[in-house]
């Protein structure tokens, strides 16, 4: 780990050299599909890079408004390089409390054949630390902006809107460590040069497509490559396609689905060195991408360790009871929208990260700011950027409330572990 030091200057020079290598691609290749912009090495159909006028205060989601936040505005927190992307940037987190300094005798493999998980965590094993994960697919930007405010709250008091949030204020004195990383992919970032996209509604032609484009990146004929087909190519040749999308790293890898056991990416290699080194009891991972059909934040099922199910299910009943009880979920009814999913997701990066420290790994997602949807009754939905950051503060918070309440993986397996 280094210590903080922006290189806005770098990532500059950076952004120029796209722009040189966009001309030289675009003088020697074939000319650009009709009706689309290009921007350095990428086209974009007319009107995809459209950014709303007023771009709300508290929307801090692009790589220079994240340094310049991290540089100036953070006090308490500690702020560090913990990594660097594929394409040569430098990746931050923020850091609360006192991190485990005990040192196990096992691997933690190795405590799961003693039914504990001290041995390998060490003497402080009780300890409570909770991870929390934005931008991992970099124009996802909900859960970037939702941690870069709750970094405020724990500075301040209050998020960048104003609001006072005194409830996860306090979570800095009942959680023992807290190790936030709001962007985790700047390279996907760094791809789509707009701070916020225009909310396109739920009935318009654009609604969906130019958030789909941008997000999971489109062909060489302006269609999106879409979800789950762009997971086909893996790690993605940025030639075959007219845009690569915010998903893959500058080396083409997507790392929700990285090679974990073969060579993992950089980005991949820094969350599992910080995990080993943390010892998590949750990591909340923050996407977006939610069904149109009801289209209100999401949480999926972790595909870990079985005796973390339990666990998984009561985390999902907290923080969804809490979304419903503030008007952000599809109906009123808590106790139907706090049934857990059945169904399993793919192995993926929080399988690994599950598998590499013992953290309860879950993927969260959000409704995007680009555009609406609608409730299973096909209402309309009108998330605001205020909802829309509420919904992420809720999630960090009852997520850390829950851990305070249960004690940990620790007491978990007292539990619940037999
Ligand atoms: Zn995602």
């Amino acid at each position: 780990m280094k210590q903080f030091n922006p290189s806005v200057t770098k990532t500059k020079n950076y952004l120029c050299l796209i722009s040189l290598m966009g001309l030289l691609f675009l003088s020697c290749s074939s000319p650009k599909p009709k009706d689309t912009v290009s921007t350095g090495t990428y086209y974009f159909p007319e009107g995809y890079l459209d950014e709303v006028e007023q771009v709300p205060a508290f929307w801090v989601a692009s790589i220079e408004e994240i340094d310049t936040y991290l540089k100036t505005k953070v006090k308490k927190g500690k702020v560090e390089t913990v990594g660097t992307s594929a394409g040569g940037r430098p990746i931050f987190s923020v850091s609360y409390g006192s991190k485990r300094t005990g040192s196990g005798t096992t691997t933690f493999s190795g405590s799961l054949g003693v039914y504990d998980i001290a041995p390998y965590r060490g003497e402080d094993s009780d300890k409570l630390v909770y991870m929390g994960l934005g931008g991992v697919h970099g124009f996802e930007l909900e859960g970037i902006m939702g941690i870069i405010n709750m970094i405020e709250v724990f500075e301040t008091g209050k998020d960048l809107n104003g609001k006072k949030r005194p409830e996860l204020a306090s979570m800095l004195d009942s959680v023992d460590r807290i190790v936030l990383i709001p962007l985790v992919s700047p390279d996907g970032r760094a791809r789509i040069p707009i701070r916020m996209e225009t909310d396109k509604g739920v009935d318009s032609p654009q609604s969906f497509t130019v958030h789909e484009y941008l997000n999971t990146g489109g062909k060489k004929d302006g269609s999106i490559i879409g979800w789950p087909d762009v997971k086909e190519h893996i790690p993605m040749d940025f030639a075959d396609f007219g845009f690569p999308g915010g998903y893959p790293n500058d080396n083409g890898v997507n790392i929700m689905h990285d090679d974990f056991f073969g060579s993992p990416q950089p980005e991949t290699r820094m969350l599992f060195d910080i995990a080993a080194n943390e010892k998590p009891d949750i990591i909340i991972n923050m996407h977006t991408g939610v069904p149109k059909n009801n289209y209100f934040m999401q949480i999926h099922r972790p595909f870990a360790e079985p005796e973390l199910q339990p666990i998984f299910e009561g985390l999902y009943r907290q923080i969804k009871t809490s979304l419903t009880e503030h008007g952000l979920q599809g109906s009123n009814d808590a106790t139907v929208e706090s049934i857990p999913p059945q169904e399993y997701s793919r192995y993926n990066l929080s399988t690994a990260l599950n598998l590499h420290c013992g953290a309860l790994s879950v993927v969260i997602e959000s409704p995007s700011h680009g555009f609406q949807g609608t409730n299973l009754a096909g209402v309309p939905t009108a998330h605001t950027p205020e909802d829309l950051l509420d919904a992420q503060i809720i999630a960090h918070l009852e997520s850390m409330k829950f851990l305070v309440q249960t004690g940990g993986r620790s007491k978990w397996q007292k539990d619940f572990f037999k």
